[in-house]
């Protein structure tokens, strides 16, 4: 038995207790091997549309072969953190690699893009400063805000009118000495993409700071380098941040930008300072993934055959993928108890989707999420679509 005070234990029965209540605790999966585009839950394999593994490098065989040789060359850990003597030389190739493929002069590398959002914000936004936000921007973003202490001004989503009548009140107002504007690149759960050129269009205006988190658009807009890259703005947005986790396949998160900043950061953003650093296994595959994006298309190419194909088959037999414009596919159910049964029979019937409901999404848009990858077949995403229809039928959806 472990020790638990009676104050702790009546805190965590009662939290327990309320977020079982509301349905909204829940259980986690244990996938028995790889998270590929297929996976085995408890011994049953399942066509996997949940995973954020976009171009299949997950499990790419260069990738994994270029772990095991920079952890036969340099270890299983850094043995410190950045500052102390934790910065190996494939930390530096990898941040090379990262500003040359990004277009930037400089980068810097984080244990992950939660971290690297905590760290990066609160490096250069503070009591005096304002933050415009979008209204959905992930969590990660939330808390390196709060974490700066700046005032947080929320926009609307996707919303110029309103970002440019907060930026105008913000600046105007002289209370803060600097306004930064933050937005994901590309929404995670509906797939729309920041309306980039308007943006920097306010930005330039009212002379604001602009960070995008690509986390959903590194690999996949911008022929692999994103967002920014895809709105030809590489050399016009302050911070392009992004993760080394989703399409990339690995683990980390980075900021490519002027050299300036990234000097700033690496001085300033506390998970670089006082966390150890990226593993030499993972920095090696994320540089072979650059490699294998940079000198062959078909990975980023394949993806977007695969979702396009997918979500037309979707659409064809009658759902509704609300409006995304790149491979994240929501199939909308609107109310939350039918999101949540719709995706417990599909997952029993072989296609392993996750339902996404209030408060991650506004209630009353209760969805499943759909990730089609590059490593998916044509008869893996046709055998899914033919449960779609079963089961949209039996439960009278479609
Ligand atoms: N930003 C966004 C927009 C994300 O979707 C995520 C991942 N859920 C993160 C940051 C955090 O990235 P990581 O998983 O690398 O910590």
């Amino acid at each position: 038995m472990s020790y638990m005070s009676p104050t702790l234990e009546n805190f965590l029965d009662e939290g327990l207790g309320n977020l079982k209540s509301k349905g909204l605790y829940s259980t986690i999966d244990v996938l028995d091997g790889a998270n590929g585009p297929m996976i085995t839950i408890d011994g049953q394999e399942k066509i996997n549309l949940a995973s954020n593994n976009y171009l299949g490098f997950a499990t790419h065989p260069e990738m994994i072969k270029a772990a095991n040789e920079a952890t036969e060359t340099y270890g299983v850990g850094a043995g410190a953190v950045r500052t102390i003597n934790g910065t190996l030389a494939i930390h530096r190739e990898l941040e090379e690699r990262i500003a040359k493929f990004k277009g930037t002069e400089a980068a810097i590398a984080f244990q992950s893009g939660f971290n690297c959002n905590m760290g990066a914000i609160s490096a250069v936004m503070n009591k005096d400063d304002a933050i415009l936000s979008d209204s959905l921007n992930h969590a990660s973003i939330i808390d390196g805000c709060r974490l700066s202490r700046a005032k947080i001004i929320r926009v609307n989503h996707s919303d110029m009118k309103d970002l440019e009548e907060k930026a105008k009140e913000a600046v105007e107002s002289g209370l803060y000495k600097k306004v930064m504007y933050i937005t994901d690149g590309v929404f995670s759960m509906d797939g729309d993409v920041a309306k980039m050129p308007e943006i920097m269009a306010i930005a330039e205006k009212y002379n604001l700071i602009v960070y995008v988190d690509d986390a959903h658009g590194s690999g996949v807009l911008g022929k692999g380098a994103g967002t920014v890259k895809e709105f030809g703005l590489s050399d016009k947005v302050d911070f392009q941040m992004g993760t080394l986790s989703k399409a990339i396949g690995v683990v980390g998160g980075y900021v490519a930008g002027s050299e300036k900043l990234i000097s700033w950061l690496k001085s300033q953003a506390r998970p670089f300072l006082f966390s150890t650093s990226l593993t030499p296994g993972a920095s090696a595959a994320v540089i072979k993934a650059i490699d294998l994006m940079e000198s062959d298309s078909s990975y980023v190419d394949n993806l977007w055959e695969n979702a396009n194909y997918f979500k037309e088959k979707l659409k064809g037999i009658g759902y509704d993928i609300g409006h995304s414009e790149t491979p994240i596919t929501p199939v909308i159910l609107g109310d939350e108890k039918l999101a949540q049964e719709f995706a417990k029979n599909l997952i029993a019937n072989g296609v392993y989707v996750k339902p996404i409901v209030f408060p991650t999404v506004p209630l009353g848009t209760g969805r499943v999420r759909n990730m089609p990858t590059a490593a998916h077949t044509k008869e893996m995403l046709d055998k899914a679509v033919a449960v779609y229809e079963k089961v949209g039928k039996e439960m009278k959806i479609i």
